[in-house]
């Protein structure tokens, strides 16, 4: 029996050594940041090689036996101290990282990265020469690689299963399955009342109302400066991060004082610029928002992706989208583009904003439809893992998914199966935690209403501290102390459940 003194000495050295995982894993954000910003095109291969090294490095430390010992002899000390201490949660971190790692052979994680960076070339050749048949050899070997991979991890689940636990741990298929069911009729019936086919469609017809406002010239320097101010006013610390333009929108946390946003502008599409930034901002005020002092430890991290995502769609839609928001902002936006919006009112562009239209893009789909475009990927991601839909059928039930589920047809593969990369990446089972994270946001913002009265009355003011430090202290600073579903019982007293979510959407579209 390891003493007292042993469990201590042994969780002082693996926390040693998860700082030096932390330093590792964050040298590889860092590099994954400047891809997305400034590497130039030549530098591809060798940034390949160089995230295929430390992957390889991070994986070795975090298998190696004597991790495994260590956790052993350190266990009672988290058991001693409590099920809530910052002992036990380290170590229960540690514990499913090393396991995880230490059942995946080293050839697995090697060949699953090799294939996965060509597999992203041949994508996005296929999507740009709209030929899925450029992709389809790719995503057979990557569905194959995948389903190895849930099969080392734990043999006795189901292999979607395994794979969805990696990131949201505890998670099943059947419980996203059921939550899709509930929430499937009631955003149908919304659409069907709002969207561009629905009764209370506006006088610019089929478009919906508002449509063309977010489509004038707004030039993208102008939008640059307009966003940052947002993310500052919103209380994202500019001094403690950044904000640049990449490829694709992303927050890549690099460590304490260093989270670092990226965005994408296009001028004649406001909107998803905007929306895609502020998105970004909630996930970098969650990592703004941790305690300093885990830094470096297991705990310093949100307990789930669809956590993470929650805050970001808060950030996003709930406070976004919300009247208050707009009150306050909109004579700033109209000041800056004078020339697109002089003559809009605050009404139409509040409208415009939240406007409903079934579309073929998912990053793009207002907040009713975006669930049911995650619905559709996880019932083909499901199938595909479970060996239940072959790789070269995939665009035909894509079509036939999005007929059904949206009433609309992708004209050709580009804007249908081609449209997301997470596939072509390897990402099985990450598309429901966007899903989740709009449940666990809207459960939350709800809560924090109750804690604090109607936000919308403080955003018109330009008062957006008060949400942020009730966010911080429930929800930021306990980082990855409690489970996600611990940490929701917690600060909303419930389990996750779609009713916040969908009263919130009947109240914003309710017919006035
Ligand atoms: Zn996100």
């Amino acid at each position: 029996m390891p003493t007292a003194a042993d469990a201590l000495k042994a969780h002082a050295e693996l926390l040693a050594l998860a700082r030096e995982h932390s330093l590792l894993s964050s040298c590889a954000d860092l590099l994954e940041w400047d891809g997305e910003t400034f590497m130039p095109r030549g530098g591809v291969g060798h940034r390949a090689e160089q995230l295929a090294a430390l992957a390889g490095v991070l994986h070795e430390k975090a298998s190696a036996p004597r991790v495994g010992r260590l956790i052993e002899k350190a266990w009672p000390l988290g058991v001693d101290r409590g099920p809530d201490s910052p002992e036990a949660a380290n170590l229960r971190e540690l514990k499913r990282r090393h396991e995880r790692a230490a059942r995946l052979p080293r050839r697995l994680i090697e060949e699953r990265a090799r294939v996965a960076a060509v597999a992203q070339q041949a994508w996005a050749q296929a999507r740009e020469e709209r030929d899925f048949a450029v992709f389809r050899p790719w995503l057979e070997k990557i569905v194959e690689l995948v389903r190895a991979e849930a099969a080392a991890i734990a043999p006795s689940l189901d292999p979607y299963d395994a794979l969805l636990d990696l990131y949201e741990p505890g998670m099943t298929g059947a419980e996203i399955s059921r939550l899709i069911a509930e929430i499937g009729p009631p955003l149908r019936t919304l659409l069907a009342a709002h969207g561009p086919f629905g009764k209370r469609r506006g006088r610019s017809g089929g478009a919906g109302p508002g449509a063309g406002v977010l489509e004038r010239e707004f030039p993208t320097d102008r939008q640059k400066l307009f966003v940052q101010a947002v993310a500052a006013s919103l209380g994202f610390d500019l001094e403690q991060g950044r904000l640049d333009v990449g490829q694709h929108p992303a927050c890549i946390a690099i460590g304490p004082g260093d989270t670092r946003l990226t965005a994408r502008y296009a001028e004649r599409q406001f909107a998803s610029g905007f929306f895609a930034v502020l998105h970004e901002v909630g996930h970098g005020l969650y990592d703004q928002g941790m305690d300093p002092a885990d830094a470096g430890t297991p705990m310093h991290d949100a307990p789930s992706l669809g956590m993470h995502e929650s805050q970001a769609r808060l950030w996003e839609n709930l406070v976004g989208r919300s009247r208050g928001f707009w009150k306050h902002f909109f004579p700033r936006l109209r000041n800056v583009f004078h020339e697109a919006l002089a003559r809009t009112k605050p009404e139409a562009f509040l409208a415009a904003v939240n406007r409903v239209q079934p579309t073929l893009n998912r990053a793009e789909a207002d907040e009713v439809t975006y669930n049911l475009h995650v619905a559709i990927r996880f019932d083909l991601e499901r199938s595909m893992v479970r060996g239940d839909l072959a790789a070269a059928d995939l665009p035909e039930a894509w079509r036939a998914a999005y007929a059904a589920a949206l009433g609309i047809e992708p004209s050709d593969d580009a804007e249908g199966c081609l449209q997301d990369g997470h596939w072509a990446a390897g990402l099985f089972g990450y598309f429901p935690t966007y899903l989740l994270g709009n449940v666990y946001a809207a459960q939350i913002y709800a809560a924090a209403a109750r804690d604090l009265g109607d936000p919308d009355a403080a955003f018109a003011r330009g008062d957006f501290s008060v949400l942020l430090g009730w966010l911080r202290e429930k929800v930021y600073r306990p980082g990855r102390r409690f489970s996600a579903a611990e940490l929701l019982r917690r600060v909303t007293g419930e389990a996750p459940a779609p009713a916040a979510m969908l009263a919130a959407l009947q109240a914003r579209y309710r017919p006035d």
